[in-house]
């Protein structure tokens, strides 16, 4: 498992490789050691203009948007099947980029991404619309569901790779054509994305992948009148600003952002799976996920030994070199990140919180200048205070007590974001009043983390809105038409004198 060597990874437009019309490029290293991976054109205006003009001619002539739909479907499926035959050589240049653990990638993202390319493939052969029928009596109705046209979508760095076909996945099967700008710390798999696309019979100019910094070349997608959605996976200040560029010509938004997940242990529950849980579901991919366990709330009779046992779990995972086998945890995506997280440790300290286990940066032999964070416990915050209330997005958990149901569930609603949360119980009404309470797009009962294919997944509030995954996912990436047949032939209309002459006797 060794990462490609460093090279020029060029956008891809029209179906092939092109440079920026600037001419710059930006270098992508690895967060572990520093060392160049490889670069990338530095995309501009100009770019993404050349790029939607291609994916407006591809979907106008029907090249890929009136194919034949089993051949459609069958190329998204090739596509799947490339990933796979590639999985080891994605996910090591994924490992390089990111500086998360190669297991992580190779065994969890690389699977996934396979799979839900597979369901996509096969569940736009099945998409609904209401019954064909003579609903006003005199003409037969039926629904079209149809692509929108040019899809503009901006990915995040975290899950590189996944999070780019939780989006392409949709939007391809449902026969849009594809503007797709990758995180500019992580764009080297999305251009093999796009090569892999190209392989599998994709026609030249329905997915293009357009490189460069977020507030050139992903506020010009959202922006540019010829693209009539964008979707983002991002933070929610990105949101923001993405929905208010959007306005110009009130493209369609769809939003899957920031997260800060609640995680409910009940007197009751089994707490050894509680705390293993806790330990996944908060440093999954150094806790930068959207979904990750942020915020532990359990019932102060057993807070003590819940906690024991999660620092136990916290100290034990292996912090290192990201390409090792036995490496839990790489780095985090960047030092300014690590410098980000340690900020937060820093002021929740200063706030009267204390740190039970990790809070510093490792020092791992052999990686000097590694992003690295340890994983770390806090306890004693207040419920309003920032290491609570705001997006961390690294290797932090936050335990805090609590007395009675209720005010477990107030405190997991209280916060603007509403993507993921999970209960821990073994009482099955507790259980169901939690997922009724719960403001959060996913409730987990007795898991964290979880997701599949078939279901959907995205937040409320600022988390977001729009569903990926599942056949919500088409309801994002497909209008809905409605055609009326008059099924008379009658020239005049009963109630056509409502507009002019009498009403017939
Ligand atoms: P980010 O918002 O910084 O970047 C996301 C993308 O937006 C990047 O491609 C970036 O270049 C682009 N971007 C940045 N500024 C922009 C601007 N002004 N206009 C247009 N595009 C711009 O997010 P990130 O740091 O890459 O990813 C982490 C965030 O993503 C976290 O908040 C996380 O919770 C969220 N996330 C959410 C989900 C979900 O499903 N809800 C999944 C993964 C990550």
């Amino acid at each position: 498992m060794v990462a490609e060597s460093a090279r020029d990874f060029p956008m891809f437009i029209d179906g092939g490789p092109a440079e920026a019309a600037s001419g710059a490029w930006i270098e992508v290293r690895s967060p572990a050691t520093r060392a160049l991976v490889g670069r990338v054109p530095a995309g501009t205006e100009a770019d993404v203009d050349r790029a939607v003009r291609a994916a407006r001619i591809a979907f106008e002539d029907g090249r890929w948007s009136r194919r034949y739909l089993p051949e459609r479907a069958a190329i998204v499926a090739r596509l799947a099947d490339l990933i796979e035959a590639d999985a080891d050589e994605l996910a090591a240049l994924e490992t390089a980029q990111t500086g998360a653990a190669y297991k992580l990638r190779r065994d969890s993202d690389l699977p996934f991404t396979v799979d839900n390319l597979r369901f996509f493939a096969g569940a736009v052969r099945h998409l609904e619309g209401k019954a064909a029928w003579e609903y006003s009596g005199s003409h037969t109705s039926f629904v079209r569901r149809e692509p929108l046209g040019v899809v503009g979508q901006v990915s995040p760095w975290n899950y590189p790779l996944w999070m780019a076909i939780w989006k392409i996945g949709p939007a391809l099967a449902a026969g849009n054509s594809v503007v797709l700008k990758p995180a500019s710390a992580t764009p080297l798999t999305t251009i093999r994305l796009a090569e892999l696309a190209a392989e599998a019979g994709l026609p030249a100019g329905v997915l293009n992948v357009v490189t460069g910094r977020g507030d050139i070349v992903g506020a010009a997608l959202a922006g540019h009148p010829g693209v009539d959605l964008v979707s983002l996976t991002g933070d929610s200040e990105t949101g923001r600003r993405i929905m208010a560029l959007a306005s110009g010509n009130l493209k369609r938004v769809h939003l899957e952002l920031g997260g800060k997940a609640p995680f409910i242990v009940h007197a009751d529950a089994d707490l050894e799976a509680a705390a293993r849980g806790a330990t996944a579901g908060a440093l999954i991919n150094g806790g930068q996920d959207c979904t990750a366990a942020t915020r532990v709330y359990v019932h102060r009779s057993v807070a003590a030994p819940f906690t024991a046992r999660l620092v136990e779990l916290f100290r034990s995972v292996r912090v290192g070199d990201p390409t090792a086998a036995d490496t839990d945890l790489g780095t985090l995506i960047s030092a300014a990140q690590v410098a980000r997280v340690d900020g937060f440790v820093r002021r929740a300290v200063a706030a009267g919180a204390r740190v039970l286990a990790g809070g510093a940066r490792p020092a791992v032999p052999g990686l000097p200048d590694g992003a690295f964070y340890l994983p770390t416990v806090i306890v004693d915050a207040a419920q309003d205070s920032e290491i609570v209330q705001q997006e961390v997005f690294g290797p932090v958990l936050v335990v805090l007590p609590f007395d009675t149901e209720e005010e477990a569930l107030a405190k997991a609603n209280d916060t603007v974001y509403g993507l993921a949360s999970s209960v821990w119980t073994n009482d099955v009404r507790v259980a169901m009043r939690a997922t009724q309470a719960l403001n959060f797009g996913h409730v987990l009962v007795n898991d964290h983390l979880m997701v599949t294919s078939e279901m959907p997944h995205g937040g409320f509030g600022q988390s977001g809105f729009g569903k990926d995954m599942s056949m919500y996912s088409f309801e994002e990436y497909t209008r809905v038409k409605h055609v009326m047949i008059e099924l008379t032939g009658e020239p005049e209309k009963p109630w056509h004198y409502t507009i002019f002459g009498d009403q017939k006797a």
